[in-house]
């Protein structure tokens, strides 16, 4: 095993012990219809709104008699809830007519649901039928790369990148150590590389581009701690050095912003295209399915 991997494996064991999705689902249709409500929305969100849905309707079979105006009236306070509740309506119906009302447990047959692609498809597929797949998300995506476990550019690549070295008896656990990891201590904006129990590990705090604890103030520093670092700095170098100095810090910050936004804009990227093509998909397997009723 690689040896980062072993000693981050031991380690977040340790921090997060008995991962898991923080989605509340009672079966593999309530996890297959709460991942893809939590694209874009955090998954606090998600089950604020699914404790009531699915207490109402807590079956394909009960959730497939539902118009697409009253899935709305359920989900209406998450992003993206028009598309979401088409979604819905159209997971149920495929469901019914194609798979006798029962999840596929198949990356190719839970992709051709609407609205679920491969990263969807992966955590119903990890989390309900114990598939050693890796769902790369955002914070899947962040971290592995700031860490240096992957240099992918998309998240396909992440994933293969990740399924080479992470053991396949691991693959579960490691996908919910990134998340949280990502979510709680590696976040997006400002890592907390001060509170990072990996950071002797990570490529991204040693090339010195890492974070620190977010407080108020610029850069995470109080009032009193940039005075103090302002005379520091007068008393060693002068004020002539200041423009310099002032410069030199400026350009730091404006690559650690750099980084983070071309992180965010390749991953945005990819799933872009996923989006685009699994639409042009559908537009295939709609436009057939009209020849197929034409013809008959
Ligand atoms: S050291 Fe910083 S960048 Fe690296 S994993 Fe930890 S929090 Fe993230």
């Amino acid at each position: 095993m690689d040896k980062r991997v072993k000693i981050i494996a031991d380690v977040f064991g340790k921090a997060y012990p008995s991962p898991k999705s923080e989605l509340v689902a009672d079966s593999p249709f309530q996890m297959l219809i709460a991942t893809m409500l939590a694209a874009q929305c955090t998954d606090k969100r998600v089950n604020i709104v699914t404790k009531v849905f699915f207490r109402d309707y807590p079956s394909v079979q009960l959730m497939g008699t539902l118009s697409v105006e009253e899935v709305k009236g359920y989900i209406s306070s998450i992003n993206f809830f028009n598309n979401k509740a088409k979604n819905i309506v159209g997971i149920c119906s495929e469901l019914l007519n194609k798979f006798g009302g029962v999840v596929p447990e198949t990356l190719e047959e839970l992709v051709m649901l609407p609205g679920i692609g491969r990263k969807t498809a992966h955590v119903v597929m990890s989390q309900c039928f114990g598939k050693p797949v890796m769902a790369v998300d955002t914070h899947v995506f962040r971290v592995s790369r700031r860490i240096g476990l992957s240099k992918g550019r998309t998240p396909l690549a992440v994933e293969k990148e990740l399924i080479e070295v992470v053991p396949t008896s691991l693959v579960k656990e490691f996908h919910h150590y990134l998340i949280l990891h990502g979510r709680y201590v590696c976040k997006a904006r400002v890592p907390m590389c001060d509170l990072c129990k990996i950071s002797h590990l990570c490529e991204f705090n040693q090339n010195g581009i890492g974070g620190t604890k977010p407080r108020a103030g610029f850069m995470g520093l109080g009032g009193q701690e940039l005075l103090v670092i302002l005379i520091i700095v007068l008393l060693l170098f002068g004020a002539k050095k200041l423009p310099e100095l002032a410069r030199g810090l400026g350009r730091s910050i404006s690559e650690f912003r750099n980084a983070q936004q071309d992180v965010k804009d390749e991953f945005e990227a990819a799933m872009r295209a996923e989006r685009k093509q699994k639409s042009e998909r559908n537009d295939v397997s709609g436009d057939q399915n009209e020849t197929n009723t034409n013809k008959k």
